[in-house]
């Protein structure tokens, strides 16, 4: 069986999940489908840390990876704003002995050029029958399908298709991120959807006075507010038939499988022994009775009460969101974290059981990955608000005149001790790293990271074990 997988979004965490997925999982036929042309500006550069260098080596396009590089450019110089001369004050630079020393700390991190990084990935994924990348092709939303899977549209609301999981990874403007995050900072990822649904066989024999009034009267009823939400519906054949099925929809909970827990029934094996009508079925009708509390009045109990079969079923959307669409952390650190994004939901999807027998995805682990993610980015955005805050300093100080550093220590905005510490610490850091900076260009002609500087050795596992490429 071929599990489908969507990506919507050709960006650097969309394309990246896509090589790894149709590299590792053949089973899988992955479609990306991208709102721009092929030929859009990509941006300038990024420098991968391991993640993003596992990624492409387990998307297997690693033996590329200095195709699209940049040799020498791991390192910086820092030159005082008003001076002329070909020295620096100081150089951030990964000295060689260290790099032989501590790789996995010191490792080659160059520039890699993102649109040359794109085009190796397009290149590799052409090769693999399981893969297609649809340009100008914009996703506006999503929605559950019949058969359980989810389908995409377009902005005509067109369907792109049917798919047992989606990926967004449509970035800062994503149009599916509000199905999985609460608000617009990206506060805060929802859980699932469950619906308790049965029917009432004969609502004239089984219900009371109230209930019956409202259904003779309206065929449809729901109840809304206070976070709940009940929805009754004949659908008979017929006039005579009177069959009335009921759904009760939870909002909070994660699965379908989790509420079954909670109400002490095991999870069924299989459709037919998921619909409900021996001792599973009073117990979770105790159980909704229960969650309604004192907010519903009677006619609504007794329409549970009246169930004569139930069923749990999850509706939450089988999409998860990565990278930007999650919660914007661009410029400083935000492609990193979006290739880290991908590396990780790929290792999941390649799992045993990331997929049951019908191709659809295990949500809970997902969802739990994707939590994870969100954190990592909250606390992203928290230090690059404290780094904006050394910003406004730094814009305060502007106009004061030449100044005896490339950046001034009090800009920065340090407490008291800290600013204090600094004045004394960093000029001779600066010096015995200028000093060690010269030693290593004395001896290598060069500093900087090149094609035979020692690479992660969470990506020289990969390539040994045969697992990367
Ligand atoms: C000027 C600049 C410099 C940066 N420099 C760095 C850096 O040096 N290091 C770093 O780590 N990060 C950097 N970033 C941040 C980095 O670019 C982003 O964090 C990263 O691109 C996010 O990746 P992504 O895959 O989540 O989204 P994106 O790379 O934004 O990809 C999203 C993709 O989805 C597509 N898309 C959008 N809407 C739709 C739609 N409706 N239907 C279909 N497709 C759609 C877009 O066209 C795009 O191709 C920089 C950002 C900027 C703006």
């Amino acid at each position: 069986m071929t599990i489908r997988v969507g990506i919507a979004g050709a960006g650097i965490s969309g394309l990246t999940l896509a090589g790894i997925l149709s590299r590792r999982l053949p089973h899988v036929h992955v479609t990306v489908l991208e709102r721009a042309p092929a030929a859009r500006d990509q941006g300038y550069g990024l420098d991968l840390d391991a993640n993003g260098q596992e990624a492409l080596a387990r998307a297997g396009v690693y033996h590329r990876y200095w195709d699209c590089s940049q040799p020498y450019s791991d390192h910086m110089a820092f030159f005082r704003i008003g001076s002329h001369g070909p020295e620096p004050a100081g150089v951030m630079f990964r000295p060689a002995l260290l790099r032989w020393l501590f790789p996995a700390t010191f490792a080659a991190r160059p520039e890699t050029n993102r649109g040359a990084l794109r085009d190796i990935l397009l290149d590799e994924m052409a090769t693999r029958a399981n893969t297609g990348v649809v340009f100008d092709t914009a996703v506006r939303d999503a929605r559950l399908h019949v058969d359980g899977g989810c389908e995409l549209f377009g902005d005509s609301g067109k369907s792109h298709g049917v798919f047992d999981l989606i990926i967004d990874a449509m970035g800062l403007h994503s149009t599916l991120r509000h199905h999985r995050v609460v608000d617009a900072s990206g506060g805060k990822a929802f859980g699932g959807t469950v619906h308790i649904h049965g029917v009432i066989n004969s609502p004239e024999a089984a219900c009371g006075a109230p209930l019956l009034a409202r259904l003779r009267k309206y065929g449809s009823v729901a109840g809304y507010g206070r976070g709940y939400l009940i929805f009754l519906q004949r659908f008979g054949a017929g006039s005579n038939d009177g069959r009335t099925c009921c759904f009760y929809q939870l909002n909070h909970l994660d699965s379908a499988e989790s509420l079954l827990d909670e109400i002490g029934v095991s999870p069924p094996s299989s459709r037919a022994s998921g619909i409900m009508t021996d001792e599973r079925l009073d117990k979770v009708k105790r159980w909704v009775l229960h969650d309604m509390g004192e907010v519903f009045d009677e006619s609504w109990r007794d329409a549970i009460r009246s169930l004569d079969r139930v069923t749990a079923d999850d509706v939450a959307l089988p999409l998860v969101c990565i990278g930007d669409s999650l919660l914007n952390c661009g410029l400083g650190g935000g492609g990193i974290l979006a290739m880290q994004d991908a590396n990780e939901l790929a290792a999941l999807l390649e799992k045993e059981g990331a997929f049951d027998d019908a191709g659809r995805p295990d949500l809970s682990s997902l969802r739990a990955a994707e939590g994870a993610m969100l954190a990592r980015k909250q606390e992203f955005h928290a230090e690059k608000q404290q780094r904006a805050r050394g910003t406004c300093a730094q814009v305060a100080e502007r106009g004061r005149g030449p100044t005896e550093w490339p950046f001034e220590l009090d800009d920065l905005g340090l407490p008291g001790w800290k600013l204090g510490l600094a004045r004394l610490l960093l000029p001779r850091v600066a010096a015995l790293t200028n000093a060690w900076y010269r030693w290593d260009e004395w001896r290598l002609g060069r500093v900087g990271a090149t094609p035979s500087t020692p690479i992660y050795p969470s990506v020289k596992k990969l390539l040994d074990s045969g697992e990367g490429k």
